[in-house]
């Protein structure tokens, strides 16, 4: 018998009949002697229609009204799957986020997790009930609603099953599992048996939306085994581990996933001087409007001292950025025109098998010049590279890499 905490989203529990679909798996995993707690997230749709219903009525609520509002899509799902569990004679009983005892900090619209009371979940479990948790949600010390920002359902099940230290962490989802890239883009992509904590970080940092960031940083911490899978269709879905735990005796490929984006703008400021201060100078201003950037080169002065700076920062922040450049920057600098380009996409290749093989940049460049595409910029870390090309040239760059790497569905041995 183990302790599961199943967490269901938005897709799977998206109509009365997917309700319904969700407490006959419920069911069935309790059936068979597991002890379940079930967390769940709005219906598909709900939480963006309340903040659509709170636009039309304030542009500038109070985030602890907002926190009110947005928590009510969880509310009407637990309950809904308590009666559908009810219905099918399991014993079942829904509870929010302040009733389970997810204590929070009062950072309305983004808070985190302190604490969670896990007396009563036990002795609902020993009694043999299922627990049905609003996901998304908690409470602070005076007693105010909270939520953990979007997609935080997946923290609140990650959360809870650390608390329980339960035996296993299922997020069951519309996908089947992580994916060695978007399937959409290249269709040679598969399933992920396993993939450890810190790759799926760089992924979910990287734009793939599978499971919600804060979700995978606790699975890391304390150490939850944690597994994305379909509510849709059987099968074992994709383990995320921690790195020690990979088998040794597999040979561990060098590239586990490759993520693509094409939400970035990249901006340069030519001929700037080449002295100590420079940067902070350039991006500075940009910080204080509360721009993020990305990516940063910096080229050494060729001749004389004199360089450029390139940096990437969100597409929707790229006129504003520009403007800022333009107004403050030149003129305190002294430095020649901005460049700037919008249509570019950030293609990275994510692996914990980088570590221990030197050579990855390299066949990356050359697989990329192969195919005639010009890299403007590249970063690198301890186990991602990222090169920014141009925006049309990304599906092809991603299909070639994919193919380059040995990620393509027929070079690897299916599992059974
Ligand atoms: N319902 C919330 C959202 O849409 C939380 C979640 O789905 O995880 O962001
Ligand atoms: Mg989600």
């Amino acid at each position: 018998m183990a302790l599961y905490v199943q967490k269901f989203g938005g897709t799977s529990v998206g109509s009365v009949e997917r309700i319904k679909a969700v407490a006959e798996k419920v069911k069935g995993y309790r059936d068979q002697g597991h002890q379940i707690v079930v967390v769940v997230s709005a219906m598909s749709g709900e939480t963006n229609r309340l903040i659509g219903l709170a636009s039309e009525i304030n542009d500038d609520p109070t985030p602890r009204e907002m926190d009110m509002l947005v928590s009510t899509g969880e509310q009407v799902t637990i309950s809904l799957l308590a009666m559908a569990l009810q219905k099918l004679g399991v014993n079942a009983t829904s509870y929010t986020g302040a009733q389970v005892g997810i204590h929070t900090d009062s950072a309305h619209t983004k808070a985190r997790i302190q604490r969670i009371e896990t007396d009563e979940v036990r002795a609902d479990l020993a009694d043999g009930q299922v627990i049905v948790v609003a996901g998304f949600q908690g409470v602070d010390e005076e007693g105010n609603i909270t939520t953990l920002g979007r997609g935080g359902s997946d923290t609140t099940a990650v959360a809870l099953a650390a608390a329980l230290n339960a035996d296993e962490c299922q997020i069951y989802t519309d996908v089947d599992g992580v994916y060695t890239t978007d399937p959409r883009v290249c269709s040679r992509a598969r399933r992920l048996k396993t993939v450890t904590v810190e790759e799926m970080l760089e992924m979910a940092s990287l734009g793939s939306k599978v499971l919600q960031i804060r979700s995978v940083e606790f699975a890391g911490k304390y150490n939850v085994p944690l597994r994305v899978l379909s509510s849709f269709e059987d099968g074992p879905g994709t383990l995320i581990v921690a790195e020690e735990e990979v088998d040794t005796h597999m040979e561990e490929p060098l590239i586990s996933g490759i993520a693509f984006n094409t939400n970035e703008a990249k901006l340069t400021v030519l001929n700037t001087p080449d002295i100590p201060g420079v940067a902070s100078k350039i991006l500075g201003p940009i910080s204080d409007a509360n721009i993020e950037v990305d990516m940063i080169v910096q080229n050494v002065a060729p001749v004389g001292d004199r360089t450029d700076f390139t940096f990437t920062v969100a597409k929707g922040d790229y006129k504003k950025t520009r403007k800022i450049l333009e107004e403050q920057v030149i003129p305190e600098l002294g430095s020649g025109e901005i460049k700037g380009d919008d249509q570019i996409a950030k293609v990275s290749l994510v692996g914990v098998g980088m570590r221990s093989h030197a050579g990855v940049a390299t066949k990356m460049f050359r697989v990329l010049a192969d195919e005639g595409i010009n890299i403007r910029m590249v970063s690198t870390s301890e186990i991602k590279i990222s090169v920014v090309i141009d925006e049309k040239f990304m599906e092809l760059a991603v299909r070639a890499l994919h193919t380059a790497f040995g990620l393509d569905k027929d070079d690897v041995q299916q599992e059974g």
